[in-house]
């Protein structure tokens, strides 16, 4: 029986475009200004407008929206175009609003020509004091009834670089009195000298915003315009200009932004935690965005599983940072190799175990469907366990090793502890037990049962590695809703670093870009500081949700 999974606003809206004939070809594209690092936001928008054309065929465009020159930088361009990429989609075509900058130009003078647009010498304070509140009306000022000639000559010195910054701007004429702000002759070209990352010294004025967006996709066909919530008065200008110049007439719809708990999702935010060195970059494993996630690591399809469960929202909403992670834990459960790792070591001897070099089999992924197939991992005499796998004083229930307890290593044998060596301060340093030969796992003989198995590794086998261990970033639910500045709710425990810790020696072949589970401690990923005698791994999530609040 198959399940009808019901369709979200866009996919109605779209389907009836496509049935009606209104449109032949489904185009979306997905336009980042390159001002900073994609994060989990722009991932729920990557996969929106890619994922409508994988469903209903068409394509999807990457247009960069650089039109403002200051903010701008290649390498952000680079980085967007990875985390795309990572993400498993693909654009047909790559394209920058600056690449239309000529003709945002042209469509300027046609506006003036046809009376629609006027060069204005006021001060940013004067226009801000003439535009009226919601409740009231703004003013006309004496530029606005110029000659078209005088606006067309003005408009070109202004291009010529006449002007200095801020001296005078383009307004479309409009309507004074409309109840739109925005539609209260907006500024549509303003004077800025500065250099651009991909059309150099060439302009000295640059387009809105709201002037770019809605022509470069009218001049690439795009179909439907997905934008987020806070453009929803914006859609009356999108559609003026499209109309008054009479072009392809692309349409835009607006769904919810993401919003997630305990972390905040603005590049401009972002950057300030890169540039305060309050994280180690845009990719440091707590940042929320693609390359923090990747680096993490995320798998990209526990990222596309994230953002198909929470959907398409109309209305504003928050989202838990805990679904994301469980998100990737379902992924990893069924792809990450188990391997054995001791985070706080203590050493248990085994003082009736004369063996040496015995190779023991362990199972790879018992919920992989192949079971991931099988590694060999050295036993012998002297092992590392963690510590909290001991107490001296054991409480009620407890299952793991104490004085006279038994407890299964692991894909190994059952193992009694006779006594412990405590030091100076009172510390165990060594646990000593005596082993049970005919309990070997997979040939169990012995009739004994207990109901604690550990992990361990061998001590003269093991090799060492650092591990770095994450929590939030931030300590409150939303910092951006906070009193003060969110930098003052960043989380001060959000990074913990164990510098020794060890691991299993199948660990040393580790790759970057894949899951492995540590026996009961989560799942972790070799992170790329890792070189072949240091070996450093980052712990993506632990394996069940341990927030207490
Ligand atoms: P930021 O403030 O983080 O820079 P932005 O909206 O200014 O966000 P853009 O680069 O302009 O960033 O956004 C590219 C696309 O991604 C836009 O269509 C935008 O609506 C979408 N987008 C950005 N943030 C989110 C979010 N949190 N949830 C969903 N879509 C988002
Ligand atoms: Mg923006």
């Amino acid at each position: 029986m198959s399940e009808e999974k019901s369709l979200n606003f866009i996919e109605e809206i779209i389907e009836n475009d496509l049935k009606s004939g209104k449109y032949e070809t489904l185009v979306t594209r997905f336009p980042p200004e390159p001002n900073g690092y994609l994060h989990i936001g722009h991932a729920k928008a990557i996969c929106l407008n890619f994922g409508l054309t994988q469903q209903y065929g068409g394509y999807t465009n990457l247009r960069f929206d650089d039109t403002n020159p200051v903010t701008e930088k290649t390498e952000y361009v680079n980085s967007q175009q990875e985390d795309i990429q990572w993400l498993g989609f693909q654009w047909k075509n790559e394209l920058y609003a600056s690449d239309y900058f000529d003709q945002l130009h042209g469509y300027a003078v046609q506006l003036i020509e046809k009376g629609l647009a006027y060069v204005d010498e006021s001060t940013a304070e004067e226009i801000a004091a003439q535009k009226g509140t919601p409740t009231e009306p703004g003013t006309p000022n004496q530029y606005r009834d110029r000659s078209i000639e005088e606006n067309l000559d003005l408009f070109a010195k202004m291009k010529a670089g006449d002007f200095e910054d801020g001296a005078c701007i383009l307004r479309a004429k409009i309507d004074m009195a409309s109840t739109n702000m925005l539609m209260r002759d907006p500024i549509i070209y303003r004077i800025k000298h500065a250099h651009h990352h991909r059309t150099g010294d060439a302009w000295c004025i640059y387009p809105m915003y709201d002037f770019a967006h809605g022509q470069s996709d009218s001049i690439e066909n795009i179909t439907h315009s997905i934008c987020t919530l806070e453009y929803v008065s914006h859609r009356e200008l999108y559609d003026w200009f499209i109309a008054q110049l009479g072009i392809f007439p692309s349409k835009q719809y607006e769904f919810a932004r993401l919003n997630l708990t305990y972390t905040v999702m603005s590049k401009r935010k972002l950057l300030q935690l890169v540039n305060e060195g309050l994280v180690s970059g845009w990719d440091d494993p707590r940042m929320p965005t693609i390359s923090g996630l990747r680096r993490r690591g995320y798998t990209p399809e526990s990222v596309r599983e994230f953002c198909e469960r929470i959907g398409i929202a109309k209305r504003e909403n928050l989202i838990e940072l805990s679904l994301l992670e469980f998100c990737i834990r379902e992924d990893l459960n069924k792809k990450a190799t188990r391997a054995m790792a001791v985070l706080d070591p203590i050493k248990l001897v085994i003082t009736n175990y004369e063996g040496d070099g015995e190779i023991l089999i362990g199972e790879n992924n018992p919920e992989a469907e192949d079971k991931g197939g099988t590694r060999e991992i050295p036993f012998s005499k002297e092992l590392w366990i963690e510590r909290e796998d001991f107490m001296e004083e054991p409480a009620k229930k407890w299952f793991r090793l104490a004085p006279g307890a038994m407890v299964r290593l692991k894909f190994a044998y059952i193992v009694k502890c006779d006594d412990f060596v405590k030091d100076a301060e009172g510390n165990v340093t060594e646990i000593h037990c005596t082993y049970f030969p005919e309990s070997k796992s997979g040939s169990d003989t012995s009739g004994l049962s207990v109901k604690g198995t550990i992990h361990w590794v061998s001590t003269k086998h093991a090799k060492t590695a650092q591990v770095r261990l994450y929590d939030r970033l931030f300590s409150v639910v939303s910092p951006d809703a906070e009193e003060g500045d969110f930098k003052d709710y960043l989380n001060p425990n959000s990074k913990e670093v164990l510098s020794k810790v060890y691991i299993e020696p199948a660990l040393a072949d580790a790759t970057l870009g894949t899951g492995y589970q540590f026996i009961r401690k989560g799942y972790f990923c070799l992170d790329k500081d890792s070189t072949a005698d240091h070996l450093v791994f980052n712990r993506v999530v632990s394996l069940k949700d341990g927030w207490k609040g």
